[in-house]
């Protein structure tokens, strides 16, 4: 018989609102030296300088760590990536509020301390802007990633209202810096009534591959990550997930809400495939505004399951790769 306290100490067997909220009851360290041996690392980005609408990303990473409980063995997966993979959380980028330069350099930074070590760093955001300083890190570490982009949106603009580093402009300047290569980027779940002709004509041009929503509508879920995964193939790969592909019905709280999106179902099945069958050398989960406090708030909930649909994916392609 072991003792209640016990399990909690060595287990982390203790009940969800207990405890200090790191993901999913992690150790917490922000020690660079204490990443030697850690497969993934969870890093927080508070910002939302650079949205063009409804703030509040910056709520985003508390609030999915509060929505965080404890781990256990996928039921579909049938694999436990908490006990499969060594994971710390990182803490957060110390970012500076109303200087999105410096927030950005302070993502770049922290991110890049997580490569440094060997880990794959998953990042919690933030607003979308935050995927240039994820990916330039992963690329400086690297070389030329490829991309899996799940949004109702590209991303790919080269201004909005004239500004040119916003959340709708990373993966353009990422693609025109290098940072990411155009053949082995696919997007999924786009829709609704942005970008124009000239973004899209652009994304032709270096030939990225988009999947429409009514794409997912009709070919099923299945079939596009299919597709994804043979399009992105070898080498390394960023999973950029912004929670506005899932239709505000799943995900009520984020800054540009799109109807018709992805359902939790699909997102996460998808997020999972991606992880395991794919190169996957960093992930953020990003545009999560929190609605309530606690482990109640929907969106942050889901953005925390989808964290957790990476490191299994992570966990199931470790383990196919040890035999
Ligand atoms: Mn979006
Ligand atoms: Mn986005």
């Amino acid at each position: 018989m072991i003792d209640p306290l016990e399990r909690w100490r060595e287990y982390g067997e203790k009940p969800d609102f207990a405890g200090l909220p790191t993901f999913g009851g992690l150790p917490y360290t922000e020690d660079p030296a204490e990443l030697e041996g850690v497969d993934v690392a969870v890093v927080g980005a508070p910002t939302d300088d650079l949205v063009s609408d409804r703030p509040g990303t910056r709520f985003g990473p508390r609030a999915i760590r509060a929505a965080s409980g404890a781990s256990g063995p996928h039921l579909e997966a049938k694999i436990d990536a908490f006990a499969e993979l060594r994971m710390v959380d990182f803490g957060d980028a110390p970012v500076l509020p109303a200087d999105p330069g410096r927030s950005h350099q302070a993502i770049e930074a922290t991110v890049g301390q997580v490569l440094a070590a060997g880990s794959i760093p998953i990042v919690l955001g933030g607003d979308h802007s935050i995927a240039e300083p994820d990916i330039r890190a992963c690329a400086a570490a690297h070389g030329t990633v490829g991309l899996v982009h799940f949004d109702t949106h590209t991303d790919t603009g080269t201004q909005v209202f004239g500004v040119e580093v916003s959340h709708g402009t990373p993966m353009y300047r990422l693609v025109e810096a290098g940072a990411v290569d155009p053949k082995r980027y696919v997007q999924i779940g786009l829709r609704g009534y942005w970008p124009g002709s000239a973004e899209f004509d652009w994304q032709a041009k270096r030939g990225i591959t988009s999947f429409f929503a009514h794409d997912v509508r009709k070919l099923g879920i299945e079939q596009v990550i299919e597709q994804t995964v043979e399009i992105v193939g070898e080498g390394p790969v960023f999973l950029s997930i912004d929670i506005d592909v899932l239709d505000p019905g799943f995900a009520p709280g984020t800054g540009t809400p799109e109807p018709g999106g992805l359902s939790s179902t699909e997102l996460l099945w998808a997020v999972r495939t991606v992880a395991a069958g794919l190169e996957v050398v960093g992930a953020d989960v990003v545009e999560v505004i929190p609605t309530a406090v606690g482990s109640a708030d929907v969106t942050a909930l889901v953005a925390e399951r989808t964290v957790r649909e990476v490191m299994t994916g992570i966990a199931l392609r470790r383990s196919a790769a040890d035999g």
